[in-house]
């Protein structure tokens, strides 16, 4: 069986029974992975089914000591360096990580150091940056060498390369005080997650195939030939320990170098006086519940993070106590790498189909094998448009990658590349439309491809269920299916349809019982009472969300008074501009859609834009009023519609630009950085995401840091 079909039988729990022959198929298994992963950087497994692979072998080992080799892969560290590099040797081996997977597997490691350390034993709580170990090495306080992991007692000389990344000090800091003849830096080079999307929207614009993630781009770009290219590609790096140190600092010594022999935390804070960029969310606790208690709140918020972590190491403080616990063959006693659950997992790709929305974007998704990740079970994932298709090269019947982080909406990745397995030919965008069988069109310099039949159902269906959602007309009961249902039985051909239906209109449908019915009549009555700005978010007009709406219908007052304006005066509204203020005139100008407006003015829809707030439940308080509010990056609980729509709500104003009017800038996760510097440079202030509720709640600003 080769490596990978047999990494696919283990991970689905079908190995070979006998542990001997298991055994060695999985140290071989390990050994293959451990090649693509650290010297060829392009993985054939998540990194959840190599851990499972290792744990299996593992526990075969442990049951079965007579079977455990010398060179098994369970003894040893990443894989031996690649001949691309010339060889440097570690004077002190760099060491991997045990890892636990649980509270349970930490409290065992706990238990079992309890027997050999005080009962007041600090620990370290430091996050576990997805990157790659690096060693650099300065002589004299100047950097020399810098070198990778390799097998931990050789590593490849990658020093060009390190010395285009702008966050590592050529020098030591004087501050830090007269520098040793030779000090061994050690820590995590890391793609930041904003410089990896960045480098994915320049690879994809180039045409070129995607990185499957910022730990895969940062071993890529670092173990490069030419180091030119690294240069080109933001990483940058956190220290988190020393390793060789000539002479070596004596602990309670009175020399400066003291702090390097004492403890794991006066090294971090040695070597941030020494110009070390220093990962700031380090903790030293005691006991194992406050260890607990600090991997549990990263696991929350590791998304809040612009680099990606992937669980939290725990380190024995003190550093005489590290040296007596000592190490095994691959790993440090003294440390364990607490793993977050994992938020990649592989499954098939079963097929590709293409979804009609309203305005007849025809958008491909992945059909897949249901896969339980990042804490839900995924079985369609967006594929967004044909190019990202290509992009990702992921074809039917692939072995893919499949990404749910937090909240976010899953993603497939990539395909993961067996070597040597068939695949099936790239799939083909379709040239009709699967609701209609209209052709589609994808205009020149447009990413995105159309159905441009305005009768076409699938269309219909998703105008009219938009019309009824919470956000436009609110209509409750109005689903997507009721919807369809209605459409194929010919009784909804356009949203005005709503206001001329009885009870008799449903006679005989599936699912239309009589209270239900009742319910439905109900919530379409009331909804003609439904602000302006509410009609305009339903009639979904190109490019006019829920920001727009409210500005739109705000200035306007009712809808002859936008009917009356022409494109300059809509354009000149603050929240409006001329693209959105186009899209609108174009939208009236068509004969088809003014007869559905008219139709809804004659069912006794208000069209009125009364004064004060219209968004959001009424009567909160207006701790916003009049301010301009700009809102960038990602914010917790919020997507960018509701944030602005939760500004407008508390009477403020929620422009796309930062100018000096600008009240404040509220800066979520990945915010631009041109707008923030921009407030910079205004002196507008920023209010970090995590503050936004607070900011809504109040209207005040926080302090200024
Ligand atoms: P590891 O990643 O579990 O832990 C050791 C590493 O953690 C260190 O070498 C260091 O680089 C890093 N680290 C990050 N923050 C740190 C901190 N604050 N302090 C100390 N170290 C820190 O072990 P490993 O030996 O580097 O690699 C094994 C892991 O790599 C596996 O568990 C798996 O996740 C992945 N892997 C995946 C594949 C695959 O095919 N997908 C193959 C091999 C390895």
């Amino acid at each position: 069986m080769s490596p990978a079909r047999s990494a696919a039988a283990a991970a689905s729990g079908g190995g070979t029974l006998d542990p001997v022959a298991r055994a060695g198929e999985l140290r071989a298994e390990v050994a293959h992975h451990n090649e693509r992963y650290h010297v060829l950087d392009d993985p054939e497994v998540t990194d959840a089914e190599y851990d499972a692979l290792v744990r299996e072998l593992r526990a075969i080992e442990a049951e079965h000591p007579d079977l455990a080799v010398p060179d098994s892969p369970t003894t040893r560290i990443g894989a031996a360096p690649s001949s691309l590099f010339a060889p440097v040797a570690h004077h002190v081996p760099m060491m991997s990580l045990d890892n636990a997977f649980s509270p349970d597997e930490l409290q065992a490691w706990a238990d079992r150091l309890a027997k050999q350390v005080p009962e007041d034993t600090r620990f370290g709580c430091e996050l576990k940056i997805d990157g790659l170990a690096i060693s650099l090495l300065y002589r004299d306080g100047r950097f020399v060498q810098a070198a990778t992991r390799g097998d931990g007692t050789t590593g490849e000389d990658v020093t060009a390369n390190i010395a285009t990344i702008g966050a590592i000090p050529h020098g030591l800091d004087p501050a830090a005080g007269p520098p040793p003849e030779v000090l061994e830096v050690r820590g995590e080079v890391y793609m930041p997650i904003r410089a990896f999307e960045d480098l994915n929207r320049r690879q994809a614009e180039a045409g070129e195939r995607l990185f499957v993630n910022p730990r895969n781009s940062a071993a890529g770009s670092l173990r490069q030939k030419d180091p030119s290219v690294t240069a080109g590609r933001a990483l940058s790096f956190w220290a988190y320990q020393v390793g060789e140190i000539v002479p070596a600092p004596t602990a309670g010594g009175t020399e400066r170098l003291a702090a390097l022999a004492a403890s794991q935390s006066a090294t971090l804070d040695w070597l941030g006086r020494a110009g070390f960029p220093v990962n700031p969310e380090v903790h030293l606790v005691n006991g194992l519940d406050e260890v607990l208690a600090f991997c549990a709140r990263w696991e929350e918020h590791r998304h809040e993070l612009d680099y990606e972590i992937d669980g939290v190491v725990v380190k024995v403080d003190d550093l005489d106590l590290q040296r007596s616990l000592g190490s095994t063959s691959r790993a440090p006693r003294w440390a364990i790498a607490y793993k977050f659950p994992p938020e990649e997992r592989s499954t098939t790709l079963l097929d590709i189909e293409v979804s009609v929305g309203r305005t007849g974007k025809v958008t491909p998704f992945a059909v897949l094998e249901p896969v339980f990740v990042g804490g839900s079970t995924v079985g369609l994932a967006t594929l967004h448009n044909e190019d990202q298709v290509g992009l990702k090269d992921v074809r039917p019947g692939d072995t893919v990658i499949v990404r749910k982080a937090g909240d976010v909406i899953p993603e497939v990745v990539g395909p993961l590349r067996v070597k040597g397995r068939r695949r099936k030919p790239a799939w083909k965008f379709p040239t009709v439309c699967p609701e209609c069988a209209g052709p589609l069109v994808r205009l020149d310099g447009e990413s995105d491809t159309f159905c441009t039949n305005l009768d076409c159902p699938g269309q219909r269906v998703q105008r009219i269920a938009h019309f009824g959602s919470r956000s436009a007309m609110d209509i409750e009961g109005l689903g997507e299916q009721r919807v369809q249902l209605l459409v194929d039985h010919g009784l909804l051909v356009d949203v005005a349809d709503l206001y001329s239906f009885t009870a008799e209109t449903f006679a005989g449908l599936e699912g239309f019982a009589a209270v239900s019915t009742a319910n439905l009549l109900a919530a379409i009555d009331e909804s003609r009472s439904r602000p302006l700005s509410r009609v305009l978010i339903g009639l979904g007009i190109r490019h006019l969300g829920q920001v727009g709406s409210v500005a739109l219908a705000r200035a306007r007052r009712d809808l002859d008074g936008i009917l009356a304006a022409d494109e300059e005066t809509l354009a000149a509204i603050d929240g409006v501009g001329p693209v959105i203020a186009s899209s609108v005139v174009a939208w009236f100008t068509s004969a088809v859609n003014r007869s559905v407006v008219e139709r809804l003015r004659a069912a006794g829809l208000h069209l009125e834009e009364p004064g004060g707030p219209v968004v959001g439940p009424p009567g909160l308080p207006q701790t916003l009023e009049g301010r301009s509010v700009v809102v960038t990056g990602t914010l917790e609980g919020y997507t960018r519609e509701t944030a602005e729509g939760a500004v407008l709500a508390r009477g403020g104003k929620s422009p796309g630009t930062v100018s000096a009017k600008t009240y404040a800038v509220v800066a979520g996760r990945a915010a631009g950085v041109s707008k923030v510097t921009k407030a910079e440079r205004l002196g507008v202030p920023v209010v970090p995401g995590d503050g936004f509720d607070e900011f809504l709640a109040t209207g005040e600003l926080p302090e200024p840091a």
